[in-house]
């Protein structure tokens, strides 16, 4: 394809940055955004980087009543040496046209999608924190802008890019979370949304997340919609167990989101030769293995944190209580050497950073 310029207005009133040391998630952004338009019939126009300020809507655009719209998150580090690092950004913009076909929205040219991404980067470069686990945080998202009340798919859309300096995860060490495994609310069912990174999927999750917060619980364990007997995902990542020796995580069946950290760890598991196996996981199979002591790990996996392991898991009021509620060693390895590859400590055997 051939790519369309990028038309560049800077701002003239660079806002002030906020403090490394206590960067708030999704709290603060940076002082330009990308923007697109499509419109039927004439395709994405008009691709421009412009200062960061808010969006003029038409209270009936489409969005705001049957939410079509897509979202994606990834985040660019800066290394030692100061070069800015970004981890398989075109896995995401892969990812974000699967979404946009399943929300019948126009597929945006992945190579020009990350073209966008790179100028604006270059351009906010100042903004990526330097401190230990901090990164730019990067939401890509299209959202239907047409004035239109009628249940059809928009003939008008707009595509943006905005930035977000985020803190460490961790500011203590990899620690455990302990998780609420769901056995009301679902969060998807095969042929629905649960493939695709779109609002209504979160929306519908709040619910569980209340009650587990209620708890004392940092995440819930989503089952699957039918019997609720299978395991699908946690929260906003992925979900892996080490049982008996070997790594298992559920496959992808249409109703979890393919993760990208999840693609790269099973990756890196078959390079270190580490058994692993991607099927259906049953709460039965994982309560009998923690009962036989054969239960060794549990880890979520997601941008946000890299790896997140799971030091008990509540499964209706029946506790495990994993590795002692300490992080695993497959979790570490797996934390330490997926860190170390995005912020440029480590080869990156598999090329994964640009
Ligand atoms: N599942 C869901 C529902 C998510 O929102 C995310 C975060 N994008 C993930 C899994 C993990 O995906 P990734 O590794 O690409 O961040």
């Amino acid at each position: 394809m051939t790519r369309l310029p990028i038309q560049i207005k800077l701002t003239d009133s660079k806002k002030e940055k906020p403090n490394p040391e206590k960067l708030i998630f999704g709290k603060s952004f940076t002082d330009h955004m990308f923007v697109a338009d499509y419109e039927e019939g004439k395709g994405w126009h008009s691709h421009r980087i412009v200062p960061y300020a808010p969006i003029t809507l038409d209270p009936a655009a489409l969005v705001f009543h049957y939410g079509q719209t897509v979202f994606e998150g990834l985040k660019a580090y800066r290394s030692a040496d100061g070069t800015v690092r970004l981890f398989r950004p075109e896995e995401n913009m892969k990812r974000m046209n699967v979404s946009l076909d399943r929300l019948c929205m126009p597929r945006f040219d992945e190579e020009a999608a990350l073209h966008a991404l790179t100028q604006l980067i270059q351009i906010e470069k100042d903004w990526i924190p330097t401190l230990e686990g901090t990164s730019l945080y990067i939401r890509p998202f299209i959202i239907a802008n047409e004035a239109f009340l009628g249940v059809a798919p928009a003939k008008k859309y707009q595509f943006m890019i905005i930035l977000s300096p985020v803190g460490s995860y961790y500011k203590e060490g990899i620690h455990p979370i302990r998780i609420l495994v769901e056995n009301e609310f679902v969060r998807a069912v095969k042929g629905g949304t649960g493939g695709a990174k779109t609002a209504g999927n979160y929306a519908s999750g709040l619910k569980a997340q209340e009650v587990a917060d209620q708890q004392g619980y940092s995440q819930v364990l989503w089952l699957d919609g039918v019997e609720r007997k299978y395991v699908e995902e946690v929260g906003s990542m992925n979900i892996f167990f080490k049982i008996d020796g070997e790594i298992v995580t559920p496959a992808i069946n249409g109703s979890i989101l393919e993760g990208i950290t999840r693609k790269s760890i099973l990756q890196l598991l078959r390079h270190w030769n580490i058994p692993v196996a991607e099927r259906q996981i049953a709460m039965d199979e994982i309560r009998e293995a923690y009962e036989e002591g054969k239960l060794e790990e549990v880890f979520g996996t997601g941008t946000a944190a890299v790896i997140s392991p799971v030091g008990e898991l509540n499964w209706g009021g029946y506790k495990m209580i994993i590795n002692n509620g300490e992080t695993g060693p497959v979790a570490n390895r797996l934390f330490n050497t997926l860190t170390n590859i995005q912020n440029g400590k480590e080869d990156d055997p598999f090329d994964w950073v640009m």
